[in-house]
């Protein structure tokens, strides 16, 4: 019998233009450059809804971490105290990388951690004629969903797709993105949420300076 792939129950709710699940992770802290950040993981809910978001928790692991939160409050807390901590670390070193400063060494040995901590809950699989990384049960913990988002960056940061990583063009927006459009342009996160934006500023401009 063929397994049917569940649909989905949720409308998503992060905005997804990273490219890269790690770097649409980095963006959950919103308005980063802002002396008001906006945090969009405030609680498990959110960070396990991030999950189903990017396909890292098929919708049963969703709902399974959904009916546990309560029960297990300390360890749902803890598991998003260490998703934050995985989150600036991996901003820290991406951040660093497109100033060309020198990589935090304090970030660095955070990130490190996690992708270590992710290697021990993977191994290769033979698939399809090659080979795939496959994670232990993502619901075995918590934690668990952090280990794919740990591994995408460690992927990302040891390939030559690293040097397409970009921030949004915007001042206030600044989210992370691979830009894999043809010529190596794209300079907003979406044309939508920014673009647009800034060339409306810019038509304005033109117009009060004409006028
Ligand atoms: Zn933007």
């Amino acid at each position: 019998m063929t397994e049917t792939k569940p649909g989905r129950r949720r409308p998503p709710k992060f905005e997804l233009i990273g490219g890269n699940v790690c770097l649409d992770f980095i963006n959950t802290l919103d308005d980063r450059p802002s002396d008001k950040p906006k945090e969009l993981l405030t609680n498990y809910y959110e960070l396990a809804r991030f999950g189903e978001d990017t396909g890292i928790l098929t919708p049963e692991q969703l709902d399974f971490f959904f009916e546990r939160v309560h029960l297990m409050p300390d360890e749902a807390a803890d598991a998003l105290r260490r998703a934050i901590n995985l989150r600036e670390a991996m901003y820290a070193v991406f951040a660093a990388l497109m100033n060309k400063q020198t990589v935090p060494r304090a970030a660095m040995d955070t990130l490190n951690a996690y992708i270590q901590d992710a290697a021990l809950h993977s191994r290769l699989v033979p698939s399809e004629g090659r080979m795939e990384w496959r994670f232990d049960d993502l619901t075995s913990s918590f934690n668990a969903m952090l280990w794919p988002i740990a591994r995408a960056a460690a992927d990302l940061l040891a390939s030559s797709d690293l040097a397409q990583v970009r921030a949004c063009s915007s001042p206030t927006c600044q989210w992370l993105f691979l830009d894999t459009s043809k010529n190596h342009h794209r300079r907003w996160c979406s044309m939508q949420q920014c673009g647009n934006r800034a060339k409306v500023r810019r038509f304005y401009a033109r117009r009060k300076t004409a006028g």
